[in-house]
């Protein structure tokens, strides 16, 4: 069964970039990915048509049924339900929703945030079966501190399930960026939203307005935002406590934790091609320059293990910038990207 490692290190051998046959074989299995292996899979096989699948094929729903004008009929629900009972059959046959796996819980190693586009399943496009991805979506995959839902799934994410890496996927021809870099009033809710796109826009006005071709600043502004929310995550409270406190258990001989926890990783997905690609984000620099502004924990050098702890920098009445001798928040993110490869020893 294909887990995170796995993908993480076919990812890392094959320049970060899934080939786009396995996400066409794991989208007309409809989530039968089980056994979804991208590192024996032959590059030579099958191509990849660049055909979109529509939502009826997914679903294994008639094509005649899906597009017939008009409410769905009970024949048209029958057939929904048909279909789900196909797929709970085949997955059931390959050892889900067994009472094993019922008594495993709910304990997802990753946190996925990204857009409510159809054409970008989380789950299948990384080889994941059901239980293995927490999903956040919403338009254009912000993450917007004052959203108490992306909040509240950060927080759960991290907090209680302890995820290990969090994965902030955008994707190329997002509508919601495509709206944001147009001078058109959406109406409230969907323009508010918008709003976040068009501050990351103004934020990056010379790289992007330098760019004369609409397509290319559509798809620059895509990555941009996309690490932008990577950033957003650094940024909040629960992230940088689990960090500060994974940094210092995995100090500690013998010690499971290897590495700060979670790391953040952005990908963006081409609906055109179904290649996920990897950005590089220059987490260290960002934070250097900005830790006296965002960061709210640092490491207290107790003297056992059992009282270290990360703590809230006012409650410590201690600024990171003026403890220099202990690691900052910065520090740890550098150390934490350094040890990418640590990626592969997880799970
Ligand atoms: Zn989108």
């Amino acid at each position: 069964m294909l887990n995170f490692t796995r993908f993480a290190h076919a990812c890392l051998m094959h320049r970060n970039v899934i080939s786009p046959f396995h996400v066409r074989r794991a989208l007309v299995r409809n989530l039968s990915t089980a056994t979804f292996d991208p590192t024996s899979a032959d590059k030579n096989s099958a191509p990849f048509s660049n055909k979109k699948l529509e939502a009826h094929e997914l679903l294994g729903i008639s094509s005649e049924h899906w597009h017939r004008p008009g409410v769905w009929d009970e024949k048209d629900l029958r057939s929904l339900r048909s279909a789900n009972q196909a797929w709970a059959n085949r997955m059931r046959s390959e050892g889900f929703f067994s009472e094993n796996e019922s008594r495993r819980g709910h304990a997802p190693k990753i946190l996925w945030i990204g857009c409510s586009d159809a054409r970008v399943p989380a789950n299948e496009m990384i080889g994941e079966p059901p239980g293995n991805v927490f999903v956040h979506r919403n338009i254009a995959n912000q993450v917007v501190n004052t959203d108490f839902n992306c909040m509240s799934v950060i927080q759960y994410a991290v907090d209680v399930l302890q995820v290990k890496h969090i994965i902030v996927c955008g994707h190329y021809d997002c509508g919601g960026v495509k709206a944001a870099l147009v001078n058109t009033d959406h109406t409230s809710p969907l323009e508010n939203w918008l709003r976040n796109i068009r501050d990351i826009h103004q934020h990056h006005f010379a790289e992007l307005s330098a760019i004369t071709d609409l397509r290319t600043r559509q798809r620059r502004l895509v990555e941009i935002s996309t690490m932008e929310q990577c950033l957003n995550i650094f940024k909040t409270a629960s992230v940088q406590r689990r960090r500060v406190a994974t940094h210092l258990q995995s100090q500690e001989p013998g010690s499971r934790v290897t590495f700060s926890e979670p790391v953040v990783h952005a990908f963006v997905y081409d609906p055109e091609t179904g290649e996920l690609k990897k950005l590089e984000v220059d987490f260290k620099e960002y934070m250097r320059t900005y830790s006296n502004v965002f960061n709210l924990y640092s490491v207290q050098g107790a003297a056992t293990a059992e009282t270290r702890s990360a703590q809230p920098i006012a409650q410590a009445g201690v600024r990171a910038s003026t403890k220099s001798e202990e690691p900052s928040l910065s520090d740890i993110i550098r150390d934490s990207l350094e040890n990418e490869g640590s990626l592969s020893k997880q799970k």
